[in-house]
């Protein structure tokens, strides 16, 4: 995702100062017996969240399965940068051909920001699966993001070698998980991009193939290239399955990213993502993906603050 513009750090700014109004204390109500507040009552937010999970704990089968539910903090700037020149990952040793016996599709429960179980919306009961490429070698190399990727910081992430050999696993594993689960979303890609056109058409072919059988994520390919004109048509063809947002832009299906943190949930008509949010104030509510699902529900640009 995309660093924000001068320009458009403007126009958020005027955007901000239109709503800074200044608010005139009502005069004190005219107290009537009721008891002061107390001082140890529990806050709104975690109330929220615990009246959230009391509600999930209702429903059979749905719940949230992570293993890990606190995230990085969120500061507006990169947790590490690579040199410029660099053409893939800076942990080589950290992709990996497709291996005999090691699913490449993992369990979104591994992932605190993203969570194996859709918990609301229409997706609710969904399965989440996520997919890791290689960072920069499956990029375009206008990605505002090629030094700062966040994919810097995550010397742990196994990177799925692209080729045929992957795809190849893919439509095995699609189709396993697709006659498992009712319903399987998956995230594409939590590092790396379409990496040719070829590669798009094997995704749409499955949204064919699986009735039940969605995709979200995010691209770097821009307008005029001939990927990202291929997410545009497959996802106005399909906006509630190929959820793919373009990076690097306000508008529908766009997400871009802030560089200074915030705790505004939304900047113009942008949806900050509530999960970094949450993290930045202390994972009180325990939001991840699964219980958020914003990037798939809602075609509003969603911002992300850069970390
Ligand atoms: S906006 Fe919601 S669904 Fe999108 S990345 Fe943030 S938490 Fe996940």
């Amino acid at each position: 995702m995309d660093a924000i513009t001068t320009e458009e750090r403007e126009a958020i700014d005027a955007f901000m100062a239109q709503r800074s109004v200044t608010v005139v204390a009502p005069p004190a109500p005219k107290r009537r017996g009721r008891p002061p507040k107390n001082p140890d009552a529990v806050p709104i937010d975690e109330r929220k969240a615990r009246a959230a999970k009391r509600a999930l704990a209702k429903l059979p089968g749905v719940r949230d399965r992570r293993r890990f539910k606190a995230g990085p903090i969120a500061n507006g700037s990169y947790a590490k940068t690579a040199p410029a020149d660099a053409t893939g990952t800076i942990y080589p040793t950290r992709v990996s051909p497709v291996l005999e016996g090691e699913a490449v599709l993992k369990d979104g429960a591994h992932s605190s920001k993203i969570g194996g179980d859709v918990l609301v919306g229409r997706l609710r009961g969904a399965k989440i699966f996520t997919l890791t490429l290689e960072e920069r070698a499956t990029c375009p190399r206008s990605c505002r993001h090629w030094v700062g990727c966040y994919g810097n910081a995550m010397q742990a992430a196994r990177r799925w070698q692209h080729g045929p050999e992957l795809i190849d696993r893919l439509a095995n594993e699609v189709a396993a998980l697709c006659a498992e689960h009712a319903h399987v979303l998956i995230r594409l890609h939590t590092l790396g991009d379409f990496w040719s056109v070829e590669y798009l058409a094997f995704w749409v072919g499955q949204l064919d193939l699986h009735d039940n059988l969605t995709i979200f994520g995010f691209t770097a390919w821009g307008p005029g290239t001939p990927i990202g004109d291929g997410v545009d048509r497959v996802r106005r063809a399909g906006p509630d399955r190929f959820m793919i947002r373009t990076s690097n832009r306000t508008g529908t299906w766009g997400s871009f990213t802030l560089d200074f943190p915030t705790e505004a949930p939304r900047i113009g008509d942008a949806l900050v993502c509530p999960e970094q949010r949450d993290a930045n104030a202390g994972h009180v509510k325990k939001t991840h993906c699964g219980s958020c699902g914003a990037c798939w529900n809602d075609d509003r640009p969603i911002a992300f603050i850069c970390h």
